[in-house]
């Protein structure tokens, strides 16, 4: 069965009491139509962020209830397109970003997208690479979907992207799955605070596999699996990432601790997601050469807990 979500339901807060605007069944096709970042209030280069109501930043569209998803289980949702609209938003904001403290001037920058690339000024031109900001479930308590957690959220991962699955651990019975704020493209660490925002649809399927939430949000792309972890800290969040890419190498190939941490070394890349969010987003990517089965991988993060 094809279900299709329209932008206009929308949560802003991934809380244990939303009211679905949608239920599917484990194996559904479901498309999220989805407004940009700035709910449409950025039309044009005069239209600057410091000018639009905040309290409607960050709209994701949902919430999906997928049956038979209880507390304890793996939502796993497979993008299978994501389709990006023709105009994109970037802005520099005073104060916002890695750099925010140098902005000068506040600046929006309106692009136009064709033929899957990105004016973004005359003779600079960047090919698109849609993917989505905001991904994810309800929390026991309320998390504004501007902020990453355990949950997803604001994960601003350039890796969930069509083709990845994700993996998200059910807190509330339905899961309750929500998205928004796509980016026609974004590199790692999303520097300025924002990438080229821009509204669109996502199509995706969502199964359901039962006992194995991960304790993080999980991907898997073709090569390899990523474990996201999202602290206020930066370094918090790359040690936390770390330590649990090496218990999963640990348990899922029965090695020592030590050896695990050894291999790690050798294999394991530490990636940075986003820099700018209220909780910082990294990546640890552990490549298939080295774990290829996603049960074995899940059941050694439940074991490592
Ligand atoms: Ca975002
Ligand atoms: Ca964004």
């Amino acid at each position: 069965m094809v279900i299709r979500i329209p932008r206009d339901k929308h949560i802003f807060k991934f809380g244990p009491k939303l009211k679905p605007a949608a239920y599917a069944s484990p194996g559904d096709i479901v498309i999220f139509e989805t407004y940009d970042c700035f709910a449409g209030q950025i039309k044009k280069e005069t239209d600057l962020v410091t000018h639009i109501d905040f309290s409607r930043v960050n709209p994701a569209t949902g919430p999906l209830y997928v049956k038979n998803a209880e507390r304890g289980d793996a939502l796993v949702v497979d993008i299978l397109d994501i389709k990006v609209n023709d105009i994109g938003i970037c802005v520099a904001v005073k104060g916002a970003g890695v750099l925010g403290d140098k902005v000068k001037n506040d600046k929006t920058r309106i692009c136009k997208i064709e033929n899957k690339i990105i004016k973004f000024l005359e003779n600079i031109e960047i090919p698109i690479r849609p993917m989505i900001g905001v991904i994810g479930v309800a929390y026991d308590e309320e998390i504004p979907t501007g902020t990453p957690y355990k949950h997803g959220g604001n994960l601003d991962t350039k890796e969930i992207t069509i083709g990845t699955r994700i993996f998200l651990p059910v807190f509330i019975e339905g899961g309750l799955l929500a998205m928004g704020d796509l980016h026609a493209v974004q590199a790692d660490g999303e520097i300025c605070v924002a990438a080229c925002e821009v509204s669109g649809e996502v199509t995706v399927k969502v199964q359901v596999l039962k006992g194995l939430a991960p304790e993080w949000p999980v991907l898997e792309t073709d090569d390899a699996f990523y474990v996201l972890v999202s602290d206020e800290n930066v370094e918090k969040a790359l040690r936390e990432a770390t330590d649990l890419a090496v218990k999963i190498l640990q348990s899922s190939l029965n090695i020592s601790w030590e050896d695990a941490y050894m291999l790690a070394s050798l294999v394991v890349d530490i990636q940075i997601s986003q820099l700018v969010d209220p909780k910082k987003t990294v990546r640890a990517r552990i490549p298939k050469h080295i774990l290829k089965d996603v049960t074995k991988m899940l059941s050694a993060i439940k074991s490592s807990l």
